[in-house]
């Protein structure tokens, strides 16, 4: 084979001594290979170079371990909401254009070992035969429908003619990436190996495939029409159409978007399938819920690149090496199963034996959960246990680098624990605290180095929500702060940094949400029709089934603390003490507002709690107008309201925190962008008009200087 007649900085060109050519990818600037102009450009002139003297069968596979490809390069997807859809249509057509290239002559295998998503999935879609590797972090799928899009390289035309038509909108409209062993049995891939074996065997395949004839045949099969037949078409014109809007409550327009595109695509050829992939991939990313959701996207990676302090001061903090948690009730358990999961060892440390005794089982099945087979990995449960060291005194805590104290939410008490954690450990070690409501600076009272003490606030259930808060106190110390962040982004978590003021930001946003649905509530709006209209709106949880799930008395003790804070507008409601009183505390006593089937997060609602009716009808207000855009008005602009005057009291580093935090811990729906987004959805203008019709309420509704001053320059809020 001649020599490359120039350098190539993604890819290296080797042609072994029987004449397969292997084609191997390393990309560099990215933690993981990703699709950029500069690779499929240099994937193209590597075709070109080989055609001249075509080998026996190319082999494309990776130079990382664990990484085929993650993709096309997210950093640039942003721009295409702001490109005219001809364009966009065109950019698919030009990948798609050198991606056929790899069935144009010589035979070809795509060796997959580790990611392989979207534009890597669709790119080994595009040779003519795939080889897994069974490795854990061997993960294949299409998740482009995350982002509001849809696989725009001839992801849904190869498949549609590779596995079916039906499981092609299962795999791109679900967006779930399954395992090697998963894609083999769904014919995603030809062979499923240990990635030992994987190069010699897609060697083997390919010799084997091209002399019997299968790749001719199969690129036959790939050119023409999808088998589809018409019972087929109609199960998904009709039923998945059904399950489709069930899921995503007509919110997301990519998933059915996916459906029609196959299903208009499997009676054609390939060549117009693929024309009609490339002209929905352009419509959806015009739409506003793919703008929003690659906006949020994009602020997540930011994230991830933040450390969380101004200045990189002594830069990267060393990662710490020895973690402990203090308390193991429902918190410190999840934050000690997601230490597991990420793979770091961690001592737990509670008073209570029993408390540690039911915990442990719980932690080992949360971080040895298997995802993709949607069951506890018995075998990985027994070896995670060797990482996980619990104890009854804090005198355990001796050697920790890292604490995290999650006791009851009482001051007394955890200032005492806190005092002792730092007795203990050394004069190093960074002090967090989980606590929901406590100011930062009081529980730093009694320690001798307030300095290294943060708030490091996870979120309920935290197997899945994402936010942490890290909260500074009035003295903790810049390098405290970029650890306790390092440390939450080796979980796997989205820290957000954020100022010490009551209900710091996440609870404070939430507060009048919660306050809004217990004032509706009072004015006769019946509980299943608020909890309706917000799941309508896009909410996870209604606002008082949330309520519910929250605890009543954790909902009353926070709303204490944010009432004292914000009498203002938020007046603590005689409804929730009344509920207390009676022993009614939501889903932990199978009844609060509703009734349940049991104690616990899995009980079922059963009807509405009578007593609960009885205490509304007690502290009734008169009814007033409600109408469902009224009520999401009452619901959600409070909300954003409190979002601005966190901005003006400069409680976080950067508005779009603020939408992260939402999304990431309350569930506020990405396709709507966060709060402040969907605050621009709506217009500065219009938000002060709806408030001024809720005038009447007081203080809670009354326009922010901020907000008018955003009405009367037409800035968006998230400028
Ligand atoms: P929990 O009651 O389930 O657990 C608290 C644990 O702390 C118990 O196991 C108890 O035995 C232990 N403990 C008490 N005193 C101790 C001591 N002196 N030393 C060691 N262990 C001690 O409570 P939880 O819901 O896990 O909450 C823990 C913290 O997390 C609180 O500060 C709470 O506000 C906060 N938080 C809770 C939630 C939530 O939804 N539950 C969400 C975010 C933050």
């Amino acid at each position: 084979m001649p020599a490359i007649d120039r350098e190539l900085e993604t890819l290296a060109v080797e042609r072994d001594a029987d004449g397969l050519v292997r084609l191997t990818f390393t990309v560099p600037g990215h933690r993981q290979n990703v699709l950029t102009g500069r690779a499929i450009e240099e994937l193209s002139h590597a075709l070109d170079h080989l055609a001249a003297e075509p080998p026996r069968g190319v082999i494309l596979l990776s130079g990382r371990t664990g990484s085929f490809f993650a993709g096309a390069d997210v950093s640039r997807l942003e721009e295409l909401g702001t490109l005219p859809a001809a364009e966009v249509a065109d950019l698919c057509d030009r990948g798609k254009a050198v991606f056929a290239r790899l069935t144009a002559s010589f035979p070809t295998a795509a060796v997959i070992d580790g990611v392989c998503l979207g534009g890597g999935l669709e790119l080994a879609l595009a040779c003519d035969l795939r080889v897994a590797t069974s490795e854990r972090h061997t993960s294949i799928g299409l998740p482009e429908v995350k982002l509001g899009l849809m696989p725009g390289w001839g992801g849904t035309v190869r498949l549609a003619r590779l596995i079916g038509p039906g499981p092609a909108v299962e795999l791109a409209g679900s967006g779930e990436p399954i395992d090697g062993p998963a894609a083999a049995r769904r014919g995603v891939v030809d062979a499923c190996v240990p990635a030992a074996e994987a190069v010699e065997s897609a060697r083997r395949l390919l010799a084997l495939r091209s002399e019997d004839g299968f790749i001719a045949a199969r690129r036959r099969r790939m050119a023409g029409p999808a088998d589809l037949d018409p019972m087929e078409r109609e199960f998904l014109e009709a039923t998945t159409a059904a399950v489709i809007l069930g899921r995503t409550g007509g919110h997301y327009p990519a998933p059915p978007a996916i459906l029609r595109t196959i299903l208009a695509g499997a009676s054609v050829d390939a060549a117009t399938a693929s024309r009609l992939e490339s002209q929905a991939f352009a419509k959806l990313a015009a739409t506003p819920v793919a703008r929003n959701l690659l906006r949020v996207f994009s602020i997540g990676e930011r994230n991830r690149r933040d450390a969380g302090v101004d200045a990189a001061s002594g830069g990267e903090p060393m990662p710490a090496i020895a973690p402990a948690i203090v308390g193991a009730g429902i918190m410190g358990a999840g934050i000690a199963a997601s230490h597991l999961r990420a793979g770091v060892p961690v001592t737990v440390v509670d008073v209570n034996p029993e408390a540690l005794a039911v915990s442990v089982p719980g932690i080992l099945e949360e971080a040895a959960w298997d995802r993709l087979a949607k069951r506890v990995d018995e075998a990985r449960a027994v070896e995670l246990a060797g990482r996980l060291r619990t104890a009854t005194s804090l005198a355990a805590l001796a050697a920790a680098d890292i604490v995290m104290e999650s006791v009851t939410e009482r001051p007394d008490v955890k200032q005492q624990v806190l005092a002792e954690i730092e007795r203990t450990v050394g004069p190093d070690t960074v002090i967090t605290t989980n606590t929901s409501t406590n100011p930062i600076g009081r529980l730093a009272a009694g320690l001798a180095d307030p300095s290294r003490f943060c708030g490091l606030h996870f979120f309920n259930p935290v197997r899945r929500m994402t936010l942490v808060e890290v909260i500074r106190g009035p003295a903790t110390s810049d390098a405290t702060v970029a650890r306790a962040v390092a440390h939450a982004k080796r979980l796997g978590k989205c820290p957000v940094v954020v100022n010490d003021s009551p209900g710091f930001l996440v609870n404070r946003v939430l507060m009048p949400y919660l306050h809004e649905a217990g004032e509706l509530l009072r004015e006769g709006v019946p509980a299943e029709r608020l909890d309706r209209i917000a799941r309508g709106f896009g909410m996870p949880l209604g606002p008082i089934e949330l309520y519910d799930m929250i605890g009543l008395d954790t909902a009353f003790y926070a709303g204490l603390v944010l009432s004292a804070a914000y009498g203002d507008r938020i007046e603590a409601s005689p409804v929730i003490p009344a509920l207390v009183k009676a022993g009614k505390l939501g889903r932990k006593t199978a009844a609060g507002f509703y009734r349940y089937s049991e104690a616990g997060p899995h009980g079922r609602i059963v009807g509405r709690e009578d007593k609960a009716a009885e205490v509304i009808t007690r502290y009734a207000h008169l009814p007033r107008e409600s109408s469902d855009r009224t009520v999401v008005d009452r619901l959600f602009l409070p909300m954003l309201l409190e979002a601005l005057r966190v901005l003006d009291e400069g409680l976080v580093r950067d508005s779009r925190d603020i939408d992260l935090a939402v999304i990431h811990a309350l569930g506020f729906p990405a396709f709507r962008g966060g709060l402040l987004a969907w605050g621009d959805s709506l217009g500065a203008t219009e938000v002060v008009r709806r408030l001024e019709l809720l005038g009447e309420l007081g203080a809670r509704m009354k326009p922010t200087e901020r907000l008018l001053a955003h009405a009367s320059s037409g800035r968006p809020f998230t400028g």
